[in-house]
């Protein structure tokens, strides 16, 4: 089904377009109906996102907000925000999706803070309060007495940012792993990787727990700090488990739904053939000692490259890519639209 729907893609013909979305939206399978309506510009956008609310799957209703503008975008969210008590994934609705209105944003971050999951209740008011920097009195004045139970720290209109921002780094000062992560497919196969992916993570301390715990199974080669620290996870000869695509066509991360034409031309696991590098960001945003860091280890690797393989990397937007261009479906806003692609090429190029 996914090879006929990319196949229509520049189709022009109404019919051959409708006998297709016919067959998808009584399939009644929620990854082919969004595929369709990612891929065919003349799909029907109303239509189907009904019958995605239908088969009422929460991780295609989530892509259905973060990616479209719907009519039915009040029903969607009022079906999440009754029927789903999950604060990771009501945090991600907060998080991707660009058009939610304010309203809604402090629906959310109220039934968060009902769900009484503190690290989500910190992070949704950093977000909402600090990356977004928005400002909502009645939210406001609820957080006061919150915060002061939970963290024993008294917030009033001149800290708060601050508070925020202490409270949701706090971890950052402990001391980094011994070594590397065990998340990893030993070698390269027999690719010579030549692209470096770039990557978001909202927090130092939450992604380094995932990369050292086996079980999450994502790893990465360099992760940097909002300081400008770098902790080196894996040996670049290893493959990451951090922007894989799949040959199987019914997966999200598909080879082929990648918008690079590098990744999307080998039929491949892109780990094998990439080095990824993670930031400490929101919203793709780096510091400047993060981006000097960057630039370093960009250099290590080129440098490597050429060592190793006698092999010289290129400076451009084609081999340096984002996470979102690997697996645009699964990762929008990984690295995020601040992510400064132009000053590392320029900042490499000196
Ligand atoms: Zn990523």
């Amino acid at each position: 089904m996914i090879e006929k729907i990319l196949n229509l893609r520049n189709c022009t013909n109404i019919e051959e377009i409708n006998k297709l979305q016919d067959e998808v939206i009584n399939s009644n399978n929620p990854h082919f109906m969004f595929i369709f309506l990612y891929y065919i510009t003349k799909a029907n956008l109303d239509l189907i996102s009904e019958k995605i609310l239908e088969t009422k799957n929460y991780k295609y209703i989530h892509l259905l907000l973060s990616f479209f503008k719907l009519n039915n975008y009040s029903k969607l969210l009022n079906y999440i925000l009754l029927n789903n008590n999950d604060s990771s994934y009501l945090f991600n609705i907060l998080y991707d999706v660009d058009c939610i209105e304010n309203d809604y944003r402090l629906k959310i971050i109220n039934k968060i803070i009902l769900i009484d999951d503190d690290y989500y209740i910190i992070k949704s008011l950093y977000y909402y309060f600090v990356v977004l920097n928005l400002y909502d009195e009645i939210l406001f004045n609820k957080i006061k007495p919150l915060i002061k139970k939970k963290f024993s720290i008294n917030i009033n209109e001149n800290n708060y940012k601050i508070i925020f921002d202490n409270i949701i780094y706090n971890e950052n000062s402990k001391k980094d792993p011994d070594g590397f992560s065990p998340n990893y497919h030993k070698g390269r196969k027999s690719y010579i990787p030549n692209i470096i992916v770039c990557h978001i993570n909202n927090t130092y301390s939450s992604a380094i727990y995932h990369f050292y715990n086996k079980e999450d199974e994502v790893s990465c080669h360099y992760l940097i700090r909002r300081d400008g620290h770098i902790k080196q996870i894996l040996p670049l000869c290893d493959s990451a488990f951090a922007n894989g695509t799949s040959v199987n066509e019914n997966s999200d991360v598909y080879y082929k739904l990648s918008s690079s034409n590098l990744i999307n031309s080998v039929k491949d696991n892109a780990n094998y053939f990439t080095f990824s590098i993670e930031h400490e960001s929101f919203d793709g945003s780096l510091t400047n000692e993060q981006l000097k860091s960057t630039v370093k280890v960009m250099r290590e690797i080129i440098k490597y490259l050429k060592n190793e393989f006698n092999y010289d990397f290129q400076i451009d937007r084609n081999h340096i890519i984002g996470h979102n261009e690997v697996n645009p479906i699964v990762r929008k806003n990984c690295p995020g639209d601040k992510f400064p692609f132009e000053k590392i090429i320029q900042l490499l190029k000196e």
